[in-house]
C-alpha cells in the first residue's frame, strides 16, 4: 500500500489587496459619504489591520477627526524626516492631545543612512527625490509593514496632478483609501467649524500645504494650493504616493 498523499504547506504569498479589489471598492461606496464608509471599513473587515497616515499639515485635521470619532486606537503614523517645522511638530502634538488618539507612531529616517547619503542634511537643496526617498518614503515603507491598508489624507483639488484622485488604489499590494479624494476646500472648511477644529498655525500665514521647512513656500492667490511645495523644482510630489493612474505622478 502506498504513502497516503502528502499535503504540502503552501505559503499564501499573495498580496493583500490587488487592483481589481481597488475598483471593486471604488464601486461597493460610490456615493457613500466619507464617515460612513471609514466607520464601516474601520469596524469591519479593516478592523486592526489598517493605519492612519498623517503630515499633520493644513487639513490633516479632518480626516483625523473622523477616525478618532469611530475608533482612537487606530494607529497613526507620522514621519519625522527631521526637516519639519516646528509648528508642525506642536500642531501635532496638540491635535492628538485634542482628538484622544491613543497610538501616534512617529517614524525617522534611518541615521546611518542619513549619515551616508545626506551627512550635510543638505539633500534636500540639489537632489529632493533623494532626500524625499531617505527621509519619507523609506520610513513610511517601514512603518506600513504591518499592516493591509492605510489611509491617507490627499485630495483631489489640491493640484492638477489630483484631479482624478480616486478614493481606493492599491499600492505596494496594499489598499490605500483616500476618503477625503472628492472633497472641495469648502466642505473642508464646514467640517473644520463644525467640529471646531484647531487650525495648523502656519495657514494663517498663507502656507496652504505644509510639509518639510525648506521645499515648503507661502502660496499666492490663484495658485494651486500645493504650489509652494517644492518651488522652483519640477517636482510635484514626493514619492509616497505612487498612483496607479496613467500620467499622476507619485505624490504625497
Ligand atoms: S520635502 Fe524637502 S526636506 Fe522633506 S524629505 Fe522631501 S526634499 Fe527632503
Amino acid at each position: 500500500m502506498g504513502e497516503p498523499a502528502r499535503a504540502l504547506d503552501v505559503m499564501d504569498v499573495a498580496p493583500p489587496f490587488t487592483t481589481h479589489d481597488a475598483a471593486a471598492m471604488q464601486i461597493r461606496f460610490a456615493g457613500v459619504a466619507a464617515p460612513d464608509m471609514l466607520r464601516e471599513l474601520l469596524t469591519g473587515e479593516l478592523a486592526g489591520r489598517i493605519a492612519s497616515v498623517s503630515s499633520y499639515g493644513a487639513e490633516s485635521a479632518v480626516l483625523l477627526h473622523m477616525v478618532a470619532s469611530i475608533d482612537k486606537d487606530v494607529p497613526v503614523i507620522f514621519t519625522n524626516t527631521q526637516k519639519m517645522f516646528g509648528e508642525t511638530l506642536a500642531y501635532r502634538d496638540e491635535l492628538s492631545e485634542r482628538l484622544g488618539l491613543t497610538d501616534l507612531r512617529v517614524f525617522r529616517p534611518d541615521p546611518r543612512v542619513l549619515g551616508l547619503k545626506d551627512a550635510t542634511g543638505m539633500r534636500w537643496s540639489y537632489d529632493p527625490d533623494g532626500c524625499c526617498e531617505i527621509r519619507k518614503v523609506e520610513p513610511l515603507r517601514r512603518a506600513l509593514a504591518p499592516f493591509d491598508a492605510w489611509i491617507s489624507g490627499r485630495k483631489g483639488f489640491q493640484a492638477g496632478t489630483r484631479t482624478a484622485l480616486p478614493r481606493f488604489e492599491e499600492d505596494e499590494g496594499r489598499l490605500k483609501i483616500n476618503p477625503l479624494a472628492d472633497w472641495s476646500k469648502d466642505q473642508l472648511d464646514a467640517y473644520f467649524a463644525e467640529h471646531d477644529l484647531p487650525r495648523h498655525p502656519l495657514e494663517a500665514q498663507g502656507y496652504l500645504s505644509i510639509g518639510c521647512a525648506p521645499c515648503t513656500s507661502k502660496v499666492k492667490p490663484g495658485e494651486d494650493p500645493r504650489a509652494g511645495r517644492w518651488r522652483g523644482w519640477d517636482k510635484v510630489e514626493c514619492g509616497i504616493h505612487v498612483s496607479a493612474l496613467p500620467g499622476d505622478d507619485p505624490v504625497f
